[in-house]
């Protein structure tokens, strides 16, 4: 008998495969037997967290991203911390067994990383990773690892950290399903990138075993247990058809009678741009934010234009929208104190970090401007975080009196959706940050993946309020696109056409299926699905409402 578990949509597409499950920690050690030879035990667990140092040394070198590689080199060198290792052996010599000592001492580092909070406290959890490897290295038990397979696979795992996708291999994962995580989640990221579905939040995760067959389909947020004829017969169906959206799906963004959307792509930096101008036709978003974390002092003016020409010249005489600098709260910067907040979320972020340090973003538009000079590319530029007309209308301002003449702002906090119409009188554009725009409105933290239902953007409030965006952006007269993970998702994209948005931008994996999704469909039927989802009274009426009305096998 076939079963469906539910969870969220993370990245779409449908496959049928095996599961491989990520082998869980141990973490019931059971009561410690008090040690008599301490010096031994000490030396086993010495050699124990050698073995694991040495371990995340090697995958940082093998590792597919410098992201990934500075966290598995932090994670090595948490596992040599001589702090932490005089913890361990005083642990020992007081009588307690090695894994336990090892596990104890983890957990109070754990503690005191989570107390300093922000970058540094998202860290902790790394260090659970560590402490698991060298627990079960100590117990000669299996390793809390991915599994190793080199035939196709569906992971399933209770959440995959940055660490643990550096050894993902594209070509053998077929999907992603975890138990945690979001819809913004570094899982959901992840598939996305990849081109595979993921199911994050599926809270019955847990009960799907080893080696069983399932159905992930990203598209509906469904995992359907020992899968029937029915069930396979579609997925072959919608595969086919994925599979060659994706192959046959170039050339600009437009409705079946040739409304144009114009498809762009969110970027990081010059690479990712370059592989971006392959198949878009512009940047919608390029987050800065690379340049300037991790390090001890802000970025020279030169270091900046140097960094912006590169993105630029990638995209020859397209627009890229640039946003500046998005950091504070959970992206603290080493040259910039704000102080201990209570919410960072709430807190001195994006646009209201000029309030601490206005050069910094005086710097910045000077840097955009001389590279805006120095290529052809038609640079816009954008501010993230901002709540009132007077904000957007501080900011355009400056970025004018730089020679940047199309300046806008990201509509990510409700208050500014709601003055839509005024804010539209003083800026050049909107940009509406669905990621934030759904945090902000339901008050959900984005990382919280228990909370991802709430943070849905079919959720009607979201939707109404970029209703309210559009209405306001169309009396304004200026353009207004949606650039957060909600327009990658091919169902919603036509929603949000119908809303009146005019640009949509995403990871670039994303593309083919928005495109193919919109060819396939009238600009009136996109309207008609703007209305079925800002009728429908809650988030999944409003997306089986709209996947009920497509003309292709996408919902
Ligand atoms: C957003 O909030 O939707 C967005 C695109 O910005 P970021 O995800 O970088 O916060
Ligand atoms: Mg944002």
């Amino acid at each position: 008998m076939s079963e469906e578990l539910s969870g969220v949509a993370a990245a779409p597409g449908v496959v049928a495969g095996p599961v491989r499950r990520v082998v869980e920690p141990v973490t019931d050690l059971g009561p410690p037997t008090r040690v008599e030879d301490a010096k031994a035990e000490a030396e086993t667990a010495r050699a124990a967290l050698a073995d694991v140092q040495m371990l995340f040394e090697k995958r940082a070198t093998g590792a597919n991203s410098q992201e990934v590689a500075d966290i598995l080199s932090a994670q090595a060198m948490m596992a040599g911390d001589p702090v932490l290792w005089d913890n361990i052996s005083g642990a020992i010599d007081e009588g307690l067994p090695a894994p336990h000592a090892v596990a104890r001492a983890f957990a109070s580092f754990k503690t005191a990383l989570e107390q300093v909070g922000g970058y540094v406290g998202d860290r902790a959890g790394d260090l659970d990773a560590i402490s698991a490897r060298v627990v079960a290295v100590l117990l000669g038990a299996p390793v809390a690892d991915l599994p190793v397979s080199s035939e196709p696979y569906v992971l399933v795992a209770r959440d995959l950290a940055p660490a643990d996708t550096a050894q993902l291999n594209p070509a053998v994962v077929l999907a992603l399903v975890t138990r945690e995580g979001g819809p913004t989640s570094h899982t959901a990221i992840i598939a996305r990138s990849f081109g595979i579905p993921a199911v994050v939040a599926c809270s019955r995760a847990e009960e799907i075993s080893d080696g069983e067959s399932v159905v992930v389909d990203g598209d509906r947020g469904i995992v359907v247990r020992s899968p029937d004829d029915a069930h396979l017969a579609e997925v072959e169906r919608r595969a086919e058809w994925l599979t060659r959206a994706r192959r046959e799906s170039h050339g600009p963004g437009r409705t079946s009678d040739s409304h144009g959307v114009p498809l762009l792509a969110n970027v990081g930096n010059a690479a990712e741009a370059e592989a971006a101008a392959k198949d878009s036709e512009g940047i919608g978003l390029f987050r800065t934010e690379f340049l300037f974390l991790d390090r001890s002092e802000e970025p020279s003016i030169n270091e900046q234009v140097e960094a912006y020409v590169s993105v630029f010249n990638a995209l020859g005489e397209r627009k890229v929208v640039l946003r500046t600098l998005d950091a504070g709260a959970d992206k603290p910067l080493k040259w910039l104190d704000l102080g201990g907040e209570m919410n960072p979320a709430l807190g001195v972020r994006g646009l209201r970090t000029a309030r601490v340090r206005p050069d910094v973003l005086e710097h910045q538009l000077i840097a955009v401007a001389r590279a805006a000079k120095a290529t052809a590319a038609k640079v816009w530029v954008m501010a993230p975080m901002v709540s009132t007309a007077a904000e957007a209308a501080e900011f355009v301002g400056l970025a004018h009196d730089q020679g940047l003449t199309r300046a806008g702002v990201m509509v990510e906090v409700p208050a500014l959706a709601l003055c839509a119409g005024d804010v539209a009188r003083v800026v050049d554009f909107f940009s509406i940050g669905t990621n934030d725009l759904s945090q902000y409105v339901s008050a959900s933290d984005r990382t919280i993946g228990a909370l991802s239902d709430l943070l849905d953007h079919w959720q009607p409030a979201v939707v109404r309020l970029i209703r309210e965006v559009a209405k306001g952006a169309r009396v304004g007269g200026i353009p207004v696109g949606v650039c957060g993970e909600s327009a990658s998702d091919p169902l919603f994209a036509l929603v949000l056409v119908g809303l009146g948005i005019s640009t949509l931008s995403m990871a670039p994996a994303g593309l083919p299926l928005v495109r193919a999704s919109l060819r396939a469909h009238s600009f009136e039927d996109c309207k008609r699905m703007a209305k079925l989802a800002l009728t429908a009274s809650d988030a999944v009426e409003a997306r089986a409402s709209v996947a009920e009305s497509v003309h292709i096998p996408i919902g």
